[in-house]
């Protein structure tokens, strides 16, 4: 899994000015990839730490990164969220809206298929998962 690090040396090698906005967007991306971090939860973690980054500043920022390979774009409803390059399925859960990676026999899938010139650009299972956890439902306030 590439690091925060990594990108950004690889950005400021290429010629990118690294603002420390910039940096920190980066940081924030490679802490939360692992999650599927949506860009609007994205861009308000940011504006936590740093107040003021525009939505439009977070999105550009994330196409470069998709751009240069080290991250992978993909939506669900119209909502942006962030994932790592490499193909694999994701399993999003309708009751929760959490998103976990499907690897192991999906992998084995995606191979045949590219054996027969078939390559998948994204690969979501809705699923309900609820009730298999042992953990209620959110309710919202509390
Ligand atoms: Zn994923």
């Amino acid at each position: 899994m590439t690091s925060a690090g990594e990108v950004l040396a690889e950005l400021r090698r290429r010629g990118y000015r690294l603002t420390p906005q910039r940096a920190l967007i980066v940081e924030e991306i490679f802490a939360n990839v692992e999650r599927h971090i949506s860009l609007r939860e994205l861009h308000s973690r940011i504006n936590e730490k740093l107040p003021g980054v525009s939505i439009s500043t977070v999105h550009q920022t994330l196409k470069l990164l998709e751009e240069l390979g080290f991250i992978k774009l993909f939506e669900i409803d119209g909502r942006l969220h962030v994932d790592k390059p490499h193909i694999h399925a994701n399993i999003v859960c309708r009751d929760t809206g959490e998103i976990i990676d499907a690897d192991g026999e999906i992998t084995v899938l995606v191979e045949k298929l590219e054996s027969r010139g078939i390559r998948p650009v994204n690969i979501l299972i809705e699923a309900n998962c609820s009730g298999s956890r042992g953990e209620p439902p959110e309710t919202g306030k509390g």
